[in-house]
């Protein structure tokens, strides 16, 4: 049976010069890459007692998705601003190159819902880094954050100190 690793297809200089591109498409376009991403993520939350997924649009709600309905949790996407309709907390947050704006519902996770935050990769942990203010904004607990792969050379566990944090890959 073939490792994850060699499903994921890594394209230099995309997509600009210099960044290794992790692909997760090359993943998703084999039902057996696709059935060990979700089972491997999966495995990372064994054991833990928790009440809510919430995943980053967008490659967050394809791993986030099948994970909360296997385990029958909820599901809360995190957006981009402008996208969700009824009353939203936001923040916005530092890119590599310039910034971006990120919204969950108001009433998506309630005070002292324990939450477990899941993505497809983190390189600099900007994007996780905020979505745990919204969280914490609105009373939840972030009990763990996993990831498919890990861009360990961008030092973005950093940015998640004191979080129970967990990869399926690591890439120096
Ligand atoms: P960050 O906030 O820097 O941790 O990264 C946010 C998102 O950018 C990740 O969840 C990925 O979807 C995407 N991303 C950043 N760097 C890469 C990369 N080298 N390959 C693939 N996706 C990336």
């Amino acid at each position: 049976m073939k490792k994850i690793e060699e499903y994921v297809r890594s394209i230099p200089d995309f997509p600009e010069e210099g960044i290794i591109f992790r692909d997760v498409t090359s993943i998703l376009q084999d039902a057996d890459g696709l059935h060990l991403a979700i089972d491997e993520l999966q495995k990372t939350l064994e054991g833990l007692d928790f009440d809510v997924v919430v995943g980053p649009e967008s490659r967050g709600f394809i791993f986030g998705v099948p994970i909360a309905y296997n385990l029958h949790k909820a599901f809360v996407p995190v957006r981009k601003k402008g996208k969700l309709p009824c009353e939203t907390v936001e923040l916005e947050y530092d890119l590599e190159y310039g910034s971006a704006v990120i919204e969950m519902h108001k009433d998506a996770v309630r005070p002292g819902q324990r939450v477990v935050i899941i993505d497809d990769l983190i390189a600099t942990g900007g994007t996780i880094e905020a979505i745990i203010k919204l969280v914490e904004q609105l009373g939840g607990e972030v009990v763990k954050i996993s990831f498919l792969m890990e861009l360990a050379g961008l030092n973005g566990r950093e940015k998640l100190k004191g979080y129970n944090v967990e990869s399926v890959i690591c890439y120096e």
